[in-house]
């Protein structure tokens, strides 16, 4: 399912599905061509790679785990040396959701090794050819959980938090060669991920009274991936309805 790129290309992790797939169409409708990586939901990464295929840009899927360090090489590593992308969008991440006391560690290390050290993985793999170009857009989706903790979240609240400390780390590391590196927050937005979530007890936190919209989050990313006049770096950006403030 090779294609050829001729112009911007933005990778976005966690593209098959809810937020993720929203940022791929959003992305694509705003010029760019897409590598859609995701885990191993083919019918749905199918899907958006037709939908943006119907936009007339290019998109090539890639399914692997980003938990796996040569998995995602594999995928990653040679491609971007050809052809960096010019945006990554990191977006995927799991739950797996208990009172720390109860907490196995499986479910801890689950959710670290894909949250967390996927960004290591991923990121990692594709920085040094985004260096050479000097030039780049790089978002991160953590959660408000990462911001304010979630009770019942111990291990996703650590892997959210540590990727807002990773970008504030990498954005000094890599504004002298022209790269940007943000995260968005979201607070609860309505996806698979949030469909077993109490509606009932969460609506009265959020001043706004509502779920976000995969879509919302979408406009963000792309508003940091495409504005040209950028003087945002290495900060987090709540798309959350007031439930943080
Ligand atoms: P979904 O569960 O709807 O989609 C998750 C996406 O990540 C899918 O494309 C999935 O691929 C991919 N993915 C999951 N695990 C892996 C893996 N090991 N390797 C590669 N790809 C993987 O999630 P959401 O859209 O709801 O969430 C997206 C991001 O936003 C996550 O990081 C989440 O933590 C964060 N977030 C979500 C909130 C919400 O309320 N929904 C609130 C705050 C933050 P596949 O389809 O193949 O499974």
């Amino acid at each position: 399912m090779k294609e050829k790129f001729a112009s911007r290309i933005a990778l976005v992790i966690g593209g098959s599905r809810g937020i993720g797939r929203a940022v791929a169409l959003r992305l694509a409708r705003s010029g760019f061509d897409i590598w859609l990586a995701y885990h191993s939901n083919h019918e749905a990464a199918q899907e958006v790679h037709s939908l943006i295929r119907q936009m007339g840009r290019a998109c090539e899927l890639m399914a692997f785990d980003i938990a796996d360090l040569q998995a995602s090489k594999n995928a990653l590593e040679k491609r971007s040396e050809d052809n960096p992308p010019d945006v990554v969008v990191y977006n995927a991440g799991i739950t797996r959701d208990n009172l720390l006391v109860w907490m196995t560690k499986e479910e801890w290390d689950m959710v670290l090794r894909t949250n967390l050290d996927g960004f290591y993985n991923v990121v990692h793999t594709v920085i040094f050819a985004m260096l050479r170009e000097k030039r780049g857009r790089i978002v991160v989706i953590s959660s408000a959980s990462g911001q304010i903790g979630q009770a019942g979240q111990v291990n996703y609240s650590a892997s959210k938090a540590g990727l807002i400390g990773a970008v504030k780390a990498l954005a000094r590391e890599v504004a002298r060669k022209n790269i940007y590196v943000n995260v968005v927050a979201p607070g609860v937005i309505d996806t698979e991920m949030s469909q077993d979530l109490p509606k009932d007890r969460i609506l009265p936190l959020i001043p706004l009274q509502r779920f976000g919209t995969a879509e919302e989050v979408a406009a963000v990313v792309d508003f940091l991936c495409t504005e040209p006049l950028m003087y945002i770096h290495g900060q987090v950006i709540g798309v959350n309805g007031g439930l943080v403030l």
